[in-house]
């Protein structure tokens, strides 16, 4: 194997209890899955996430819903104990089958959709099929607006039996700002589309809104304690639906003024989930002048030993970590230390710098090096951690000018459990 994601239980598990917490009251978590957790790999944090009492899951999409299924029930878990699953993505004609015969949740908000699944129930002459009702209150991107359109789709769920509105939820665009006015302004939206739906006599069981985000940026808006009272006014139960803090991250707070300051909940207590690992499998000496990898925009200016790693950026491993002379790049950690990258991260390989953790050559060693007898020796087949302990996933965001979702998510190697 050359790479390989390493999960821990412990930490997944903490940060899902810490978001319970911090959540409060009795509002539920739904614990998001999709895109293969983040990388993480959905069939892995599912069971866990089970296990650690996540009564819903989100995919993205019916097939992720159906891998899911089937691992929680690989991994021994009573399917009448199995959370449910929200699939997050709007459906398309085909997956209808899936959703029913898996019992995934889908996400609805145009009549197109409501066609193609009420069709499929009659066909497979099913129980009503739960669904969750998006609602767009200012992202332009899933759901049905508050007013009119909702009232369409109302009267449509009103005149038909096969499908049941179980959930009512909405997506915050701007969660990770402080006081944020376009948060008031989708909060507003959403009232209204959940009083639109009171007056229908409609009553879903869940109303949810609010990410990792949401749950780390309570400040003076209170946007949880308002959900709960929402979600009351309706008979339903509150939930949210962090992702990315159940892998360890959260974005920083961004604060629009200074008379209110971030004030994070849950940062600073999440603890990265993931430890992304691989082996060398060359070490060499180069001397002066050599230059390393595409284009040589890394030459050596001293002897240096460097460790080659089967790993590139079709594992996902960015090129912007690339290193010249002039721009440092990523690193590894090898025996615990730093191994700086050196020039260019190629498709499959990568070069690091382990001088400093092994010993350049006995002469070099003698004439830089006191005290020898600290330096560890490497062999071929060493692990080398690429993400985790000494190297984040904001650490390789920082470098390739973009947020730690977007590296944890495009991680590919296959996961397994460690403690
Ligand atoms: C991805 C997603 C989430 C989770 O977001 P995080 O920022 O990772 O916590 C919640 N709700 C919806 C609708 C999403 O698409």
């Amino acid at each position: 194997m050359k790479s390989w994601v390493e999960i821990s239980e412990k930490r997944l598990t903490a940060n899902y209890q810490l978001l319970k917490n911090a959540a409060g009251g009795d509002t539920a978590v739904l614990a998001v899955v999709k895109a293969n957790a983040y990388g993480h790999g959905a069939a892995v944090c599912a069971p866990v996430l089970t296990r650690a009492g996540a009564p819903w899951l989100g995919v993205t999409d019916a097939a992720e819903g159906a891998c899911v299924r089937k691992a929680l029930t690989a991994a021994g878990i009573d399917p009448k104990k199995q959370p449910q699953i929200l699939v997050m993505s709007g459906p398309l004609p085909e997956d209808a089958d899936k959703l029913l015969s898996h019992r995934l949740t889908p996400v609805v908000w145009q009549q197109e959709q409501f066609v193609w699944l009420s069709a499929a129930v009659t066909k497979h002459n099913s129980a009503p099929l739960p669904i969750h009702l998006e609602i767009d209150t200012g992202m332009a991107r899933q759901g049905v607006a508050p007013g009119e359109d909702l009232s369409a789709v109302l009267q449509w769920l009103k005149n038909h039996t096969t499908l049941q509105l179980d959930g009512v939820f909405t997506h915050f665009a701007s969660s990770e700002v402080a006081a944020s006015p376009q948060t008031l302004l989708q909060r507003k939206r959403f009232e209204q589309a959940i009083a639109q739906i009171a007056s229908s006599g409609l009553r879903p069981t869940w109303v949810h809104a609010g990410n990792s985000s949401t749950v780390d940026n309570q400040g003076t808006e209170e946007n949880l304690p308002w959900l709960r009272t929402l979600a009351s006014t309706i008979g339903a139960r509150s939930m949210v639906r962090p992702g990315i803090a159940l892998y360890g991250y959260c974005l920083p707070i961004e604060s629009t003024n200074a008379s209110t300051p971030p004030q994070p909940e849950i940062e600073a207590s999440l603890q990265p989930v993931m430890t992304w690992k691989t082996r060398i499998i060359g070490l060499r000496d180069i001397h002066p002048g050599d230059s390393v990898g595409y284009n040589g925009i890394f030459a050596a200016d001293k002897p240096m030993r460097l460790a080659l790693l089967p790993i590139g950026y079709a594992d996902g491993l960015r090129r912007e970590l690339s290193a010249s002379n002039t721009r440092p790049g990523g690193w590894a950690m090898i025996h615990g230390k730093p191994a700086p990258f050196v020039g260019r991260v190629s498709m499959n390989l990568t070069i690091v710098d382990v001088s400093e953790i092994a010993a350049v050559s006995e002469a070099a060693a003698v004439s830089e090096i006191t005290a020898v007898s600290e330096i560890e020796d490497l062999a071929l087949g060493d692990e080398v951690v690429i993400l985790g302990d000494g190297i984040t996933a904001n650490d390789h965001a920082h470098l390739a000018n973009t947020i730690a979702y977007e590296i944890v998510c495009g991680v590919r190697a296959s996961s397994q459990l460690s403690a």
